[in-house]
């Protein structure tokens, strides 16, 4: 992940970043996007564990809603071994 340079400006080492994610399953965009506020730019981080609404993982003390949710690979699916349809969710 690399930020424009406009982002990179505005991110000066007199900023505060906070991290604030609507859903965490992986936590590997947060990952990607703190390693590149560190690497690219001077801004301090607020916190480590971003605040978010659903925590899918149930690991982070921040979250309104800590609930684990399973994520499979397709190949690796149980329910789509077992013949499951897939629910679309509106
Ligand atoms: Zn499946």
């Amino acid at each position: 992940m690399t930020f424009r340079r406009c982002f990179r400006e505005m991110l000066t080492k007199n900023n505060w970043v906070i991290f604030v994610e609507d859903v965490v399953t992986t936590g590997e965009s947060v990952r990607k996007t703190k390693k590149a506020v560190k690497t690219q730019t001077e801004a301090k981080i607020l916190n480590e564990n971003p605040f978010c609404i659903w925590d899918r993982n149930g690991g982070n003390p921040q979250s309104i809603l800590q609930d684990k949710a399973n994520a499979y690979d397709p190949d690796e699916c149980p329910m789509c071994a077992a013949g499951e349809e897939i629910m679309e969710v509106k």
